[in-house]
């Protein structure tokens, strides 16, 4: 168990753990109540990694924050490069949102395309270190892909629980990394709970999302990152998608680390979108709840299908402690948030990974954000990954032509264009 942890809290009853002390939750509340809280020597971190060691560091990938992770090391198995994904400035895109600035940071470009591989490189690494021997998840997909790239390079086996409908890219995935995925006749959710039962009488580590409070840290590296690219200045508002919640929990930590490290002096409001067919935590916010009511769950963008999230407690705390919001999008906005996202700010995002970018054409327009306002978009995963619904997003499709100039003159003239 890392040194550095200094102790866990529960997310309900606040009681306190050593490392090592529970495997998930808190056994008073149980797995839906009862998520963890890591909590660091943040006093001892301050002194070592400080601004400026930062800038000194020459790696450039999420484990350059190693010292206020929850692993001893990076293992030298885990070669694949994670974090310090681009975040673009696009001033043209952020004019026609109606913002100040608009950075979109691309979670597409990690090594298995989206932005779980921080959490799974981490929770592998940590796996590493107690020696365990098979590691387990459910997922829509991209939590299962990525975390078999990283089992593959630890040598750990892999046995994966996806809900039936996951797409075929996100399985080819799977299968390529050489995991065993067990496809669940039933919906994410059921996948979730049997994973969870399986790991817990298999004695499996355990990488789902919530349960495991070890993954989120992995995940607050992308707020690190932020507050680091605009060189501390950080942003009034950061936009994400949300399914379980583990995301915006995750980076709603990172941006509350860098506080309490010296980094910055103020956070971003975090605004957490859900698609509407899939939007228990929008539901919990607007009635004030701090858990959640599970809902069915239907969207076109299948990484935040999710009916039950198991992140909510986080979640919920991350929007309302930041002053942001969870908003709903339909999925036509979604459908539009990737055209956008595509043809103004050059980033191919599935239809989760548009879904944050979204929110944020609704809430400027709806006049939630000050004119001025410097934002934040995170995209969570790559378009590749599910390129059905890519093919359904474009209002067009490929024209068949000969093979010869004529044809292409035809089309010309078809388009009314008189070519070059
Ligand atoms: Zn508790």
């Amino acid at each position: 168990m890392s040194s550095k942890v200094d102790y866990l809290t529960c997310d309900t009853c606040s009681k306190k753990f050593r490392p090592g002390e529970v495997e998930l939750t808190c056994p008073d509340c149980g797995p839906d109540l009862g998520t963890l809280t890591v909590h660091y020597d943040y006093e001892s971190v301050a002194n070592v990694l400080t601004r400026d060691v930062l800038d000194s560091r020459q790696d450039q990938s999420h484990w350059r924050y190693l010292e206020i992770l929850p692993v001893d090391s990076r293992p030298d198995a885990l070669h694949p490069r994670v974090g310090w994904t681009p975040l673009y400035d696009l001033p043209k895109l952020a004019s026609e949102v109606g913002v100040g600035r608009l950075w979109i940071k691309d979670d597409g470009l990690n090594p298995s395309a989206s932005f779980k591989d921080r959490a799974s490189s981490v929770g592998v690494a940590h796996a590493m270190e107690q020696g365990r021997k098979v590691i387990t998840a459910a997922s829509t997909g991209n939590a299962a892909s990525s975390l078999s790239l990283f089992a593959a390079c630890a040598g750990i086996r892999a046995v994966i629980f996806v809900p039936e409908t996951a797409p075929e890219a996100k399985v080819a995935q799977l299968l390529m990394f050489g995991a065993d995925v067990l496809a669940v006749r039933g919906t994410y959710d059921q996948a979730f709970d049997l994973c969870l039962d399986t790991a817990l009488s298999q004695k499996w580590y355990c990488r789902n999302t919530a349960v495991n409070p070890y993954l989120g840290e992995g995940k607050k590296t992308a707020a690190l990152e932020i507050c680091e690219q605009l060189r501390w200045d950080v942003p009034e508002a950061v936009f994400v998608s949300v399914g379980d919640g583990c995301i915006i929990g995750g980076l709603w930590k990172g941006f509350c680390d860098a506080e309490k490290l010296g980094w910055i002096d103020r956070k971003p409001r975090i605004y957490g979108v859900q698609a509407s067919g899939s939007a228990p935590l929008v539901h919990a916010f607007d009635r004030g709840d701090r858990t959640v009511t599970p809902e069915p769950a239907e969207t076109v963008a299948d990484s935040i299908c999710v009916g039950k999230p198991r992140d909510h407690i986080k979640a919920l705390r991350a929007v309302r402690e930041s002053g942001g919001a969870m908003i709903a999008v339909d999925d036509e906005q979604i459908l539009d948030a990737m055209r956008t996202l595509a043809r103004k700010g050059g980033v191919f995002a599935e239809p989760a990974g548009a879904t944050g970018f979204a929110g944020l054409v609704q809430a400027a327009s709806a006049s939630m954000l000050g004119k001025d306002e410097r934002v934040v978009c995170l995209v969570t995963g790559n378009g590749l990954k599910d390129v059905a619904t890519a093919i359904s997003a474009v209002d067009t499709g490929p024209v068949g032509i000969g093979a010869d100039l004529n044809s292409v003159d035809n089309w010309l003239r078809e388009q009314g264009s008189k070519g070059a």
